[in-house]
């Protein structure tokens, strides 16, 4: 008997080249449970780029391997911590750091409208480019440092 199948492969790449990697999984829920998990700890090691592919079992080369989504690592907006994840292929970008939550988006309901907010502020907002986002974020994070708040802080209060 021919035993077929498919896994998906979470992994990440450090700054330098090193891969890290985090095993192989049955199903692509949990192997993005797992890379998201590792997300989270990113300010802790230098990380460049990470993605998620299925690979066919038993196929050779190219042809066995899939990507599935792949993020690139940026420095937070609201935390400054390197746990800001942007997909590469839609455009959606996420703080994976505990207790920030930062994210910007392109609008699913209308064209050439980015979203972008913090939740434990529930701040949110609509600009029209990528570099708005940011610059809205920053200042949002700004504001509640000059009130001597820390984005850090999962219990603070803040009234954009
Ligand atoms: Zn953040």
């Amino acid at each position: 008997m021919v035993m077929t199948g498919r896994i998906y492969v979470p992994s990440a790449v450090e700054e330098g080249g090193a891969v890290v990697a985090m095993g192989c999984f049955s199903t692509q829920e949990t192997a993005m449970n797992v890379l998201r998990s590792f997300l989270k700890k990113s300010h802790q090691v230098p990380l460049e780029r990470a993605s998620v592919a299925s690979w066919e079992i038993d196929v050779v080369g190219d042809d066995a391997v899939t990507m599935l989504s792949e993020f690139e690592c940026r420095t937070c907006p609201v935390c400054h911590r390197t746990t800001f994840w942007l997909d590469v292929e839609r455009f959606k970008a996420t703080c994976y750091g505990s207790a920030c939550g930062a994210w910007i988006a392109e609008s699913d309901i209308e064209a050439g409208v980015i979203d972008c907010g913090w939740p434990p502020t529930q701040f949110s907002e609509q600009v029209e480019t990528i570099d708005d986002a940011m610059r809205s974020l920053r200042r949002i994070a700004a504001r509640a440092e000059s009130a001597g708040l820390s984005a850090l802080d999962s219990t603070f209060q803040f009234e954009p």
